[in-house]
């Protein structure tokens, strides 16, 4: 089964060829974010705009490369769900016309069940049931994957999601969007031991809670500039790092242990930081689990994912018609069409 799979739910404008789900033939990303930067975050309206002018190209690309036309296409797979109205629109209209005019079946994928399927593209052998850790821009969840198609959602953030509080600590210490990869890079050179932030572990449950740590970092930063205090930004990169893996970590290695569940997966932007890796593979060695974990180009926004989630929605027989609609705050494991 061949699938083209489109994505265009942020700042990411995608098409990939996938086979039969692992198998990627094509993966074209074109990114926007250097004309979001200036502005220090994704501007909805400039999202739109940019998708529009490279949706066509990118498409084309991702066929060209798999060395395909679309007669070739058994199914079109796109994001349509959660992320920005306007961005979102974009790839489904574009999905639509190309299901529409060449008779293809057309399948709705939600973007962080593609951050989940990730995993499936990097380890052929995985199959569910396994723990996801999705740590991206806008979720940080805790997901039983106990099929394909089902999900069950153990944990989540109560406030700010692990990239947001990256970005927003970024931001305090004078990096540039996105700034997760410019911490991790920064965090190499600083001493993780050197600021004790809080880590805001709530004790019941699996949910967790970045706002206050953040918030602990724009005041130890706002502090030391009021004091005319010299910072070391290196060293506050490294402790906030070290905080939000020990949290991280910890919540799912208890989750893990708690429900006897021995394969742990890494999904989301955030999957691709290289701290929270080394914690990861450390515990899980530590606890006899398998830990799973997409290459860098798959953990960010990509087509390949969802070109692999789509497969297996498509396999289940599930299919969108001509009435598909972006849904902005799509749940995971929700089907709105
Ligand atoms: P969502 O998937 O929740 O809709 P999104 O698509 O905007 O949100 P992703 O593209 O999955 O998010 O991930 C982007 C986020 O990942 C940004 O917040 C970015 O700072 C963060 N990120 C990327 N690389 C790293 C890294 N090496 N370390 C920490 N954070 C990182
Ligand atoms: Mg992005
Ligand atoms: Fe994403």
């Amino acid at each position: 089964t061949k699938i083209l799979a489109i994505e265009t739910s942020c700042d990411e404008t995608a098409a990939a060829v996938v086979v039969n789900g692992r198998d990627v033939r094509s993966n074209i990303i074109a990114t926007q974010i250097d004309l979001h930067t200036k502005y220090g975050g994704v501007v909805p309206e400039i999202a739109s705009r940019m998708h529009v002018e490279k949706i066509n190209y990118v498409i084309n690309e991702a066929l060209e490369k798999a060395e395909m036309t679309l007669d070739d296409i058994d199914a079109i797979g796109v994001t349509y769900g959660p992320g920005l109205v306007g961005a979102l629109l974009v790839g489904v209209v574009a999905a639509k016309a190309l299901a529409f005019t060449k008779n293809i079946p057309l399948v709705g994928v939600h973007h962080i069940e593609g951050h989940i399927a990730a995993n499936y593209i990097q380890h052929p052998e995985l199959e569910p049931p396994f723990l996801c850790l999705v740590v991206s821009g806008g979720h940080t969840h805790l997901v039983k994957v106990k099929d394909y198609n089902e999900y069950e959602i153990m944990g989540k953030t109560r406030d700010d999601a692990a990239g947001e509080a990256y970005d927003k600590v970024a931001r305090a210490i004078g990096l540039a969007y996105p700034g997760g990869p410019k911490i991790d890079a920064l965090s190499k050179e600083g001493n993780k031991e050197a600021i004790k932030f809080p880590k805001a572990m709530i004790s019941d449950g699996y949910d967790f809670s970045f706002s206050g740590l953040k918030s602990a970092v724009l005041n130890y930063v706002n502090s030391a500039k009021m004091k005319d205090e010299p910072i070391n930004v290196a060293d506050i990169a490294a402790s906030f790092q070290h905080t939000v893996v020990e949290v991280l970590v910890t919540k799912t290695m208890a989750l893990a242990k708690a429900e006897g569940i021995t394969k742990i997966a890494l999904a989301g932007g955030v999957a691709a930081n290289s701290g929270l890796c080394e914690g990861m593979s450390e515990a899980c060695k530590k606890h006899g689990f398998t830990l799973y974990h997409p290459s860098k180009i798959l953990c960010t926004d990509n087509a390949a994912m969802i070109g692999s989630a789509a497969y297996y929605e498509y396999l289940r027989g599930s299919r969108a018609d001509m009435t598909l609609n972006a849904v902005p705050n799509l749940a995971i494991g929700q089907k709105a069409y």
